[in-house]
């Protein structure tokens, strides 16, 4: 028979429990032994659901106390030697120091994990000498079985992905590590056998990125040897978020089960598996449920694409689950109350998703009436959104064909536009700007609450954000700035602000999902065709421009960060969802330029983040980025400057595209890329306007000037002065106000200097 399965659940909990526990627990609120009892709770309460729901195989150990790949580092007793720790087990104080950092040591280095918005703690395996401190998948299968009679399957991270995506240690170590790990991990499969383990998870995502010829030939030997040690242990290789690059390697390594992602690797595994055929001993894992997506499947095609995978694997040989963890998506639609019953009843998160997937395995074995109608029922579910009006704007999808056909760009080159730009600014040598926000005290916070609730009326709040404005224009006016911005106090979330306003948005009240540790963020979601609607930041920066003489610069979010940051539909390719969006953008620019403000920003922190995992596809996404950046700014003026702002990643790759993208001025984070960006200028001559971030904003620290005065000459010797630009790495809504004017006083002390020396 055909089994289901799912690669991981949601650890947060349909209320965030998880996030509050934790939160609970750091705060001293919840003492050592009830914050235990607490997350067993939940994590029983998970695997019932699972139980309950027809899921076969249910996984065990994809929970944590904050991160797998900690978990798994911690297991190994891989703990950097800056925290307390000798040998044995791990103490929750050490696990959670190396997450968040403790008064004497700095927190491990925390990443992306692949191309997800979820991010890991990064393993430091410089000078430790790990060792089994414990069994954290037997200890989780027990838990499964004692409690609640469930035979898990625990996941593992496998060695070739956990080596990959630790640090401190040279390539050329990588043999010598695995013969460190192997017998560890060998010990932890012996011991699961011996429990009497059916299945164990092993999860190996590097495998659908490019690997070498010894990369190929270790995970030969770490495979072999997991064989030869545990012979009648079930081992599913398991891979997610892209095709794998080595099918024909990778059937014929000694495991029973090979999973694969039949969602965002799609085209490249089926290929695969048609041309190579499937191994008639081996069990497919087929990954056909989205994990990372929102929305309901059509049945109807899955069981299309189960028919194609059945001609190559025996229905008995296959399993059907999640293409990934369904980490990333939020827990239920349950209680979502607000969304409109066409939206609703197109979503499916985390527990819609089992219904589908135990759905279909039963489809893979009997084709009985009740089943095909159950299918054809969740089916039309679909259709009210599909034939919604929101999805089928003629005006907006016009537009956006016209707009495809088009080159945009900007009626003259840089170089003429800076010159018809500097006769009209007439700024001085080494401007000086910030990224757009000031502060948000509490006080910011609570009023925007107050008003949101209808306790405060729209002309208090207007009146208070002007308030707000007047007291930082004033500010900025008095240390010295050049270009000065309205501080971005009516805005919550740079993203959130925008589909608030425009067309095509909605927002869930309980659509979380774990972005790191216990922060959770709730991403909108972008249902229909995204339409401008009305203005959206004009009469903020039109006030803020009638309290001073000096230029303000207007403030939006770029359309590649708006999709980005949301969850967006699936029916239209993305390159399409970013047109729209970046038209949308356009006539908020141009109704800026109107309102005769004639600098604007277009941030676009997050053009990185969408990068595709496969190489040969990074260049065609970079491609459409850039478009629409260039669509979102392009008709404006020769005199009117547009600024962008790019930060939270290293850009030293990418350079040619973000020069591009045209826009007049860049202000790039610096300080935590350690001067490779800098390096790469060096190589690329930049021939745009340019502010390389002079200081880290992410801490309370106060920079000096002398710092500042380093960074800046630093900067000098690759770029041409009469473009650069001196700002902060970032926007300081998240700062105080006494160290944001102090550091901004110290900047602007440090461009007197360096405009007096050149
Ligand atoms: N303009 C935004 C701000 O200053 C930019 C934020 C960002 O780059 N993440 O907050
Ligand atoms: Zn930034």
């Amino acid at each position: 028979m055909t089994k289901s399965s799912v690669l991981g659940y949601p650890r947060i909990g349909a209320d965030r429990e998880w996030k509050k526990a934790l939160e609970a627990f750091w705060s001293g609120k919840l003492d050592e032994d009830t914050f235990h009892t607490r997350l067993q709770e939940i994590r029983l309460n998970h695997l019932r659901k699972l139980h309950d729901q027809g899921i076969d195989l249910i996984p065990v150990n994809d929970f944590s106390y904050y991160d797998h790949i900690l978990d798994t580092a911690v297991m190994f007793g891989i703990v950097p030697k800056r925290f307390t720790y000798d040998s044995g087990a791990v103490p929750l104080s050490v696990y959670y120091g190396i997450a968040r950092g403790t008064k004497d040591a700095a927190a491990s280095e925390m990443t992306k994990w692949f191309n997800t918005n979820y991010h890991y703690i990064v393993p430091e395996l410089n000078d430790v000498t790990p060792a089994l401190t414990e069994n954290k998948p037997l200890v989780a299968y027990r838990e499964a079985k004692e409690k609640l009679g469930i035979e898990g399957k625990p996941v593992i991270v496998g060695p070739l992905t956990f080596l990959k995506l630790s640090k401190g240690y040279d390539k050329s170590e990588t043999e010598a590590w695995l013969e460190r790990l192997l017998p560890l991990y060998t010990q932890v499969l012996q011991e699961l056998a011996e429990e009497g383990v059916q299945w164990v998870q092993i999860d190996e995502p590097v495998l659908v990125t490019q690997l070498s010829k010894d990369d190929l030939q270790l995970l030969q030997n770490i495979y072999k040897t997991f064989a030869d040690a545990v012979p009648n242990l079930n081992i599913l290789l398991q891979t997610y978020f892209e095709s794998v690059e080595n099918y024909s390697d990778i059937i014929t390594l000694p495991v029973q089960g090979i999973g694969l992602d039949f969602v965002q690797g799609l085209s490249g595994n089926l290929q695969s598996i048609k041309t190579n055929g499937f191994p008639a001993d081996k069990i497919l894992g087929a990954g056909i449920i989205d994990g990372r997506g929102i929305w309901k499947a059509s049945l109807q095609e899955k069981l299309s694409l189960l028919d194609v995978l059945i001609e190559q694997v025996a229905p008995e040989r296959l399993i059907v689950q999640s293409s990934c963890s369904l980490l990333h998506v939020p827990v239920t639609t349950e209680r979502e109350s607000n969304l409109d019953p066409a939206l609703k009843s197109s979503l499916a998160f985390a527990d819609e998703k089992l219904k589908e997937i135990a759905l279909l395995t039963k489809a893979c074995t009997s084709r009985h009436a009740d089943i095909l109608n159950a299918i054809d029922k969740a089916d039309q579910a679909l259709l009210p959104l599909k034939q919604s009006q929101e999805r089928n704007r003629i005006d907006v999808q016009q537009a956006v064909a016209a707009l495809r056909l088009q080159e945009p760009s900007r009626s003259l080159p840089f170089a003429k536009r800076h010159i018809a730009q500097q006769e009209k600014w007439k700024l001085p040598l080494f401007p000086t700007t910030t990224i757009g926000s000031f502060p948000q005290s509490a006080e910011v916070r609570k009023t925007r609450q107050l008003w949101r609730k209808s306790e405060l009326s729209n002309e208090q709040y207007t009146q208070f954000i002007q308030e707000q404005i007047d007291a930082w224009i004033q500010i900025q006016e008095e240390i010295g700035l050049d270009v000065l911005v309205h501080g971005e106090f009516e805005r919550t979330d740079m993203v959130e602000f925008f589909g608030e306003k425009l067309a095509g948005f909605a927002f869930t009240q309980y659509g979380w999902v774990q972005s790191y540790g216990s922060r959770c963020v709730k991403p909108p979601i972008i249902f229909g065709d995204v339409a401008f609607v009305q203005t959206m930041t004009v009469e903020e920066t039109k006030y803020a421009q009638s309290k001073t003489q000096r230029p303000v610069k207007g403030m939006l979010t770029g359309p590649i960060t708006i999709m980005n940051w949301s969850f967006v539909r699936d029916d239209i390719p993305r390159e399409h969802i970013a047109y729209q969006l970046a038209y949308a953008l356009r006539q908020e620019v141009e109704a800026l330029e109107q309102a005769d403000i004639g600098m604007i920003q277009v941030d676009e922190p997050a053009v990185r983040e969408g990068l595709p995992l496969k190489q040969n596809e990074q260049a065609d996404y970079l491609a459409w980025a850039v478009k629409a950046f260039r669509i979102s700014t392009c008709t404006v003026q020769e005199t009117t400057q547009i600024h962008t702002h790019m930060c939270y990643c290293e850009f030293h790759d990418m350079i040619d595209s973000i020069e591009a993208m045209d826009a007049d001025v860049i202000s790039i984070e610096t300080s935590r890329s350690h001067g490779e960006l800098i390096h790469s200028f060096e190589l690329n001559t930049y021939k745009l306007g340019i502010g390389l971030g002079v200081y880290d904003i992410h801490s309370p620290r106060i920079p000096s000037v002398e710092e500042m005065t380093t960074m800046i000459e630093r900067a000098l010797r690759v770029l041409d002065p009469k473009l650069f630009w001196i700002n902060p790495d970032c926007g300081l809504k998240t700062r105080g106000r006494e160290e944001t004017i102090a550091s901004l006083r110290n900047m602007v002390e440090a461009t007197q200097i360096a405009r007096e020396q050149h």
